[in-house]
């Protein structure tokens, strides 16, 4: 079929949109999908069709229906000091973001932070998580089976694990019965993957093994929401997931007032009354003043899976003047999901944002890239905390938005 034949067999329904793969390349069936809306709505989409991206890569792995791009202008923060146990040095933070005034406001926190002598980083733990649900005769039984997985974390690594993954590593499970509903929550190590896909389709080959052992107990969902994915939650708030990682740092005094025109006291004190208390008043699980600004700029730029910046906005700031009239600033992020490797970060603007970095793909040893990823990233969230907090304390804000984001 011709273009234009195409483009008129989209509009009038008689080629569906997912359709169009099966008469042409991938790369001319994303334009004639956009053309066709273009003359369905009669809307003209002149920028979305603008794209250095290649639609055979992407299409059938990143995105269905693909009709072009969407542009988010991306600056960067920096230079940030780190002294991390992965990440060592100066780094330059891409942002994706359309909200003026946040790349500026975090590059102010990163001058402050270096100038300072760094940021210090320290990653707690590492795991994602998948949580199947199985329906057992009641709670013993229940019971029963949980003992016997947790007895059989290393037979069930080689039976089903193994097969699937090289880097997936099956290294604990959580269970949790509800009545006779079995909730095993399974931690696995993936490497520099955030490892969404690698964890479900190692657990689905876990539940064979589970169903073989035990016929009375019926396999029901992969996913029982205790994982927890892509929702708020107090389970990754309290036991993580992905990278549970550690930002802190001493501000002396000297820079707080001059470079953030504010004392360590009142930064302190803003933290307390609006971090902790407000947040408390509110039941919320993020007890900062804007981890999700952060995250998911940097999502959005890297390739992240952008549903996850829910739990990446989850975490508390602490602020607290020294005895030696200093300011201690740390942030503690508990689920930090994020990747070097698979999902968004093969597109080549999210690998290039990557490099910016100097995580761009697999760590070697594996794993080492996507831990110096989170040490960049808990970094930036810091940089971002501690300058916005400024702000208030100075009562800038305002006048910031008032003069960069309008
Ligand atoms: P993935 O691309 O599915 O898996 C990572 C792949 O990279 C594996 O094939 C792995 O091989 C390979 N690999 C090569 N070098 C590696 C290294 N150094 N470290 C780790 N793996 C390496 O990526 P994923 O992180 O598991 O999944 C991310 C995607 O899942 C995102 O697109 C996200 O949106 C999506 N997602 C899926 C679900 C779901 O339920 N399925 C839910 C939420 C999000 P081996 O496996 O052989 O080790």
């Amino acid at each position: 079929m011709e273009f234009e034949e195409l483009v008129e067999k989209v509009v009038k329904g008689e080629v569906k949109l997912h359709q169009v793969e099966k008469y042409t390349d991938k790369r001319t069936a994303t334009e004639i999908r956009r053309k066709a809306l273009e003359k369905k709505l009669g809307v003209k989409l002149e920028h979305i069709g603008h794209y250095s991206i290649d639609p055979e890569q992407v299409i059938g792995r990143n995105i269905e229906n693909m009709i072009g791009v969407v542009q988010i202008p991306m600056g960067v923060a920096g230079p940030l000091k780190i002294n991390g146990e992965y990440a060592k040095g100066e780094f330059y933070i891409p942002l994706a973001t359309t909200e003026g005034a946040l790349v500026a406001s975090v590059n102010r926190g990163c001058s402050a932070l270096t100038e300072a002598g760094g940021v210090k980083t320290t990653l707690i733990d590492d795991k994602m998580t998948r949580a199947p649900l199985l329906k057992c005769p009641d709670a013993r039984r229940a019971r029963e089976v949980a003992e016997w997985v947790k007895e059989n974390i290393d037979y069930l690594q080689e039976k089903a694990v193994s097969k699937v993954t090289r880097h997936g590593k099956l290294r604990d499970v959580k269970p949790f019965i509800v009545g006779n509903n079995l909730y095993l929550r399974f931690e696995f190590e993936t490497g520099d993957a955030m490892g969404m896909n690698m964890v479900t389709i190692a657990s689905e080959e876990i539940m064979k093994v589970i169903e073989e052992e035990f016929p009375d107990v019926k396999y029901l969902a992969l996913s029982g929401n205790l994982c927890v994915d892509k929702k708020p939650n107090a389970m990754n708030f309290i036991n993580g997931r992905g990278k549970t990682v550690i930002a802190e740092a001493i501000v002396p005094r000297e820079i707080v007032e001059r470079k953030l025109k504010t004392t360590p006291e009142l930064i302190a004190e803003v933290n307390y009354r609006k971090n902790l208390v407000g947040s408390a008043q509110a039941g919320s699980y993020g007890f900062n003043a804007h981890f999700g600004n952060i995250v998911g700029a940097i999502f959005l730029a890297t390739g992240q899976d952008e549903a996850q910046i829910t739990e990446g906005s989850h975490g508390i700031t602490l602020a607290e003047v020294t005895p030696e009239g200093d300011l201690y600033i740390s942030i503690t992020m508990p689920s930090l999901e994020i990747g070097t490797v698979g999902g968004g970060t093969r597109v080549p603007t999210q690998r290039e944002a990557l490099s910016i970095m100097g995580v761009a793909g697999g760590g070697d040893p594996p794993g080492t890239n996507a831990k110096k990823f989170a040490e960049i990233v808990a970094g930036a969230v810091l940089a971002g905390e501690l300058s916005l907090l400024a702000a208030i304390a100075a009562k800038h804000l305002a006048k910031a938005h008032k003069e960069l984001g309008r």
